[in-house]
Order: structure tokens, then sequence, then C-alpha cells
């Protein structure tokens, strides 16, 4: 019965009650389902239907990966510091560095990716340009000590991540590395039948140029997108940077004074800012006490205005004006990509270099300088106030912008030298001269999917899982006595037999209610009950997602099922 779970002897027990703790969709269902249960803030332990959903994602990410010739290997999570020091990310990761001693007094570290090390063993493994093009892989248990694990597994602070890195001696050569990851990334996911978009992204912590990310719309993602009907434009709005000032500053109707004795909530901040309570922000200007002020979020790259509210002294706090600025021309509405070039702010001359700018202070609540551009920060690097509205021109076409919320599943990355430089990784070249590498490194977040697939597949009633991901193929529910208990057995094994994953709910003293909320709670994608009509031969089919019933004899049901 290699393909039969049943659930009377399985370790799983459903709850009623959302856990207290969980915020999301996904959160919720997964504990309530009883896939996983938290161990700590943001540490998981994955119970057995989760990890046969876990060990799923894991199998279509890694038969794509040797679709496209990577090697899997396995580098350890317990990483000393040198490398890291090497890179310099020993003290940029700052707080989201798990570091520990050991008993010698040696620094080390969890890993939170991979970059040194896998430079580290292609260094020591490959001499000669005839060693690459090579593309390494690991899914391995990452670390980060995220500030905000309130999401369940779609943002631990254990984690699941398929990460892999490609050495190639040439540009095309790490452009073709790049191409068959995104190609790879996006049959990875219309496998699981996760809905995304590909988007351009900011490289953030890895360093490098080109990148994209794969988005998973869903209101419970932590990223803002814009995503163009017209051409195919799409951004992380980490990655378009909008300067904002409001065209008419009456249109924002009359400033009220913040006067709540506590930081001002999300709704409160909104109305004051004139914005969406979903608009993301960077550093954004607004008048504290009547002074243009910069707030930002210290450590964060995308401050959403449930942050920015928990951050902000009770304050007057003012929406600037365009008046605020008339002295100092140059806060117009545009938007400043990381190629930049293109984009109609790049072109005004009133924000070319050497313009006197407001900028943002790093600091909550400090107040702002009179910066130079060009010398004190470079446009669309720094300059990040950001607010990008529904209806926004693409800055590609003009058409009217959708903006949504979504989960970042994957990110891949065109590295460059970045870390062949800081390690010294050459290998001898058809001249018999050194070549030095170029690298690009691509993550995908094995656990952050199963939750994503549960954001975006999951109805009232519970979980709802595509096929490949889901634990079982059928979900037999025995609704009845002893007969009805021997018959869903008899019917598991016939089914098991031919491949089909069955879980078989034979569990006695359980109500026939009880069972068949559970199934829909537990959401593998065919139901199939055996019932009161199973003496007379016929069972129920049900899909999961539709709902849809049938009425049926059991060998037909079968023969369906195989
Ligand atoms: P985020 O913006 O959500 O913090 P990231 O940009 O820091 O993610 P990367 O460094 O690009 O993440 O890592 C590659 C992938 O690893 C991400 O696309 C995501 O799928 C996954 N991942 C990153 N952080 C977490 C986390 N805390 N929990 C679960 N998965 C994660
Ligand atoms: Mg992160
Ligand atoms: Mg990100
Ligand atoms: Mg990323």
């Amino acid at each position: 019965m290699a393909h039969v779970q049943r659930m009377s002897t399985t370790l799983l027990k459903t709850l009623r009650d959302d856990p207290a703790d969980a915020e999301t969709a996904s959160h919720k269902l997964l504990v309530r389902a009883g896939y996983v249960r938290r161990t700590s803030a943001g540490v998981f332990t994955w119970l057995p239907l989760g990890k046969k959903v876990l060990d799923n994602v894991a199998r279509v990410v890694r038969e794509e990966m040797d679709a496209i010739g990577g090697q899997e290997v396995l580098l350890p999570a317990l990483l000393p510091r040198e490398p890291y020091e090497t890179s310099g990310r020993w003290d940029e990761y700052g707080e989201l560095l798990f570091r520990l001693k050991d008993r010698k007094g040696a620094d080390h570290l969890l890993g939170p990716t991979h970059e040194e090390v896998f430079t580290l063993t292609v260094k020591d493994q490959c001499a000669s340009y005839k060693d690459l093009p090579v593309i390494l892989y690991q899914i391995q248990t990452k670390y980060r000590d995220e500030a905000r694990p309130r999401s369940g597994v779609l943002r631990g602070r254990e984690f699941q991540m398929k990460d892999s890195y490609s050495f190639d001696v040439t540009d095309e050569g790490l452009a073709e590395s790049y191409r068959l990851h995104r190609a790879a990334y996006t049959r990875i996911l219309d496998r699981l039948g996760l809905d995304y978009r590909v988007v351009s992204a900011v490289s953030g912590a890895m360093g490098g140029s080109a990148s994209e990310e794969f988005l998973a719309p869903a209101a419970a993602g932590e990223d803002t997108f814009v995503d163009c009907p017209r051409c195919d434009y799409a951004a992380n709005t980490e990655a378009v940077t909008a300067v904002v000032a409001p065209a008419d500053p009456s249109g924002h109707g009359p400033v009220e004074e913040l006067d709540t004795p506590d930081t001002p909530t999300i709704e409160t901040l909104a109305r004051h800012l004139g914005v969406p309570a979903s608009a993301t922000l960077k550093n954004l200007l607004v008048k504290v006490d009547g002074e243009i002020t910069a707030v930002s979020v210290p450590g964060d790259r995308e401050v959403d205005l449930g942050k920015l509210a928990g951050h902000l002294a009770p304050a007057a706090v003012e929406l600037v004006t365009a008046e605020d600025f008339a002295d100092r021309p140059g806060l117009v509405r545009g938007y400043v990509g990381p190629q930049g070039l293109d984009l109609p702010c790049i072109a005004d001359p009133r924000i070319a270099p050497g313009t006197s700018w407001i900028t943002g202070a790093n600091r909550p609540g400090r107040h702002a300088r009179n910066v130079v551009c060009g010398r004190d920060f470079t446009v669309g690097r720094h300059l990040d106030v950001v607010v990008v509205e529904p209806g926004d021109p693409c800055p590609r076409c003009g058409a009217g912008l959708a903006v949504g919320r979504a989960v970042e599943v994957g990110h891949i990355f065109q590295l460059g030298r970045k870390y062949a430089d800081a390690f010294g990784l050459d290998v001898l070249g058809p001249q018999g001269r050194p070549v030095r590498v170029t690298m690009g490194s691509y993550g995908i977040g094995v656990s952050r999917l199963v939750a994503a697939l549960a954001e975006q597949t999951h109805d009232d009633a519970g979980l709802c899982w595509p096929r490949e991901a889901a634990p079982a193929d059928v979900h037999i529910v025995a609704a009845g006595k002893a007969p009805q208990t021997e018959l869903a057995l008899e019917t598991a094994e016939k089914l098991g037999a031919a491949g089909v994953r069955v879980l078989v709910d034979d569990r006695t003293g359980v109500s026939p209610g009880v069972k068949f909320t559970d199934a829909e709670l537990i959401g593998v994608p065919t139901i199939l009950i055996v019932g009161r009509g199973a003496t007379k031969g016929r069972v129920e089919l049900k899909d999961r997602r539709t709902g849809s019933r049938e009425e049926l004899p059991l060998e037909q049901a079968v023969a369906r099922l195989t």
C-alpha cells in the first residue's frame, strides 16, 4: 500500500479554530489542517501531510533543475565567518544574520544564502575553462532573523530554499545560464499551478545587475508590483521609484493634526497622506511639526503603511505639497528605474546632477537635509519617495498601471564578477591565461511556495491544492459503519496499486459530518465518498475545487481515477 495513507494511523489533528497568532489565510489553514505547527517565531515543524506537500514542491524544483543540467550538491548551513568577511556580508547583513560561536570562540553563521561558499567550491574544483559552464544547486534550510516573521511559513526565520549558482567564462554564457533558469522557474511554477508574474527587480544584498522576480499575486504578499495592461512592463515597486508630489496641492483637502495619544493607525496615516491604505512607501517625505521630514524604517527596503505607522511618533504629520517646494523646483511625479535612462524623470532638467534636492534621512523623524544630487546620492537609488497608485502611467508606454500585492516566490540574478573578484575565482582560458569567472545566483522559496499556493487556491472551507502539490490525489471518506470502512480500504488499496496517491479516512468513532469538514479543510483535489449507497455498489465523487458531485457505481469511479 505504498500510495495509501490511512488517517486512523496518521499524525494529524485538525483544529476548528484559527490559531491566535495567525494573520494570513495560509498560516491559519496550514495550522488548522494539520500541515505545520509553530515551534517558535518563524520556525515551524512540518507534520506528515505538510512534509508531503513540501516534498512535492521540492521534487518539481529538482526535476526542472536537473532538466537544465543543474547538479545537486549540499553545502553546510553552518558556515565559518571568513568567507562572509571577505565578501563584506558578515557586516552588511546586520541583524538578519544568525551568528554564533563555537567552543573555541570562533565565529560562525547560519547561511542565509550561499554565494560565498559556492564560489569557493568552484575555485577548489574547477581549474580550466573546459570545466565550465557549470550549474550547481541545493535544496537546503536557510536562516534569516527576519524582523517580522508573522505570516507562517510564508516568511520563516528557518525556511527551505532551492538556491543555484551558475559559473561561466563569458557574458554570453552567463546570459544563457540565466535564460535556462528563467525557463526552469517558469516550468516549475506552471507545473505547480501557481498564478505568477515575472517582474523587474532590484538586486538587493546580492549585488550585480540584471535581476527578475517571480511574484505570486496574493493579498497576503509583502511585495507590491506594477503591471502594465498594454505593454509587457512589470516591476516590483522596489525597482520603480516614483517621485511624488501632488499636482494639485489643494486636491488633498484640509490637513488635520494627528493628535492621537498612540502611534497613528494605518487608516489615520493613509487619510493624512492622501494615499490608499495599501500604498507602499519608501522614505516618505512629510511635514512633522511643520518641518519637512523624511520618514523611513531602518534596515527595511520597503515600507508599508502598517510598518510606518508603528515608527511614527505621535506628532503633527502633514503631507508635503508642491508649495513646500516652490523655492526648490524639482519634486515631480515620475519614475526612476534601475536602468533609469529611458524614464521621464531622469530627463527632467530640474533633477539633473547638481540640482539641490531634499532627500531622506535614514532614521525616522530626522529632519531632511539639503543635499546635492550626484554628490550625495544618485537618482533612482536614494531618492526613493514612493507612492505608486493604480492608474499611474507606465514608464514605457504611458498606459495606466495596475498595482497589486504579491508574494516573492523566486528571484534570479546575473551577479557578474562581484564574488569572483572578491575570491579571485579564475580558470585557465583557451590561450592559457587566467580568465575571471562570471556568476549568476537563483533562488526559489520551496517552503514559501507551499504557503503561496495555499494563499492563492484556498476557499472558505479550507485548502484546495493543485494536483502536483497535493498530499494525495484522492481523499476517500468512509462515511458509515464497518462495511463502508472495509469498502473504503479495499478501494484505497486498488487505487494505490494503480499508482494513485490515496488518503483514506478510515477513522472509527468520527462522524461523517466531521470527516467531510476535514476533507474540505485538507484540500485533496478529489474526494470519494463511500457512504450509504455503498451497500448497493454506489459511491460519490466530489471535486474539491468546483464542489461538483456525482453519484456513480464504484467500479466506474475507480476506472475514472486510475
Ligand atoms: P523577501 O523580499 O520576501 O524578504 P528576499 O528578496 O529577501 O525575500 P531572496 O534573497 O531573493 O529573498 O531569496 C530567494 C527566495 O527565497 C525568495 O524569492 C523567497 O522565495 C525565499 N525566501 C526569502 N526569504 C524567505 C523567508 N524568510 N521565508 C521563506 N522564504 C523566503
Ligand atoms: Mg528578505
Ligand atoms: Mg525581496
Ligand atoms: Mg529577492
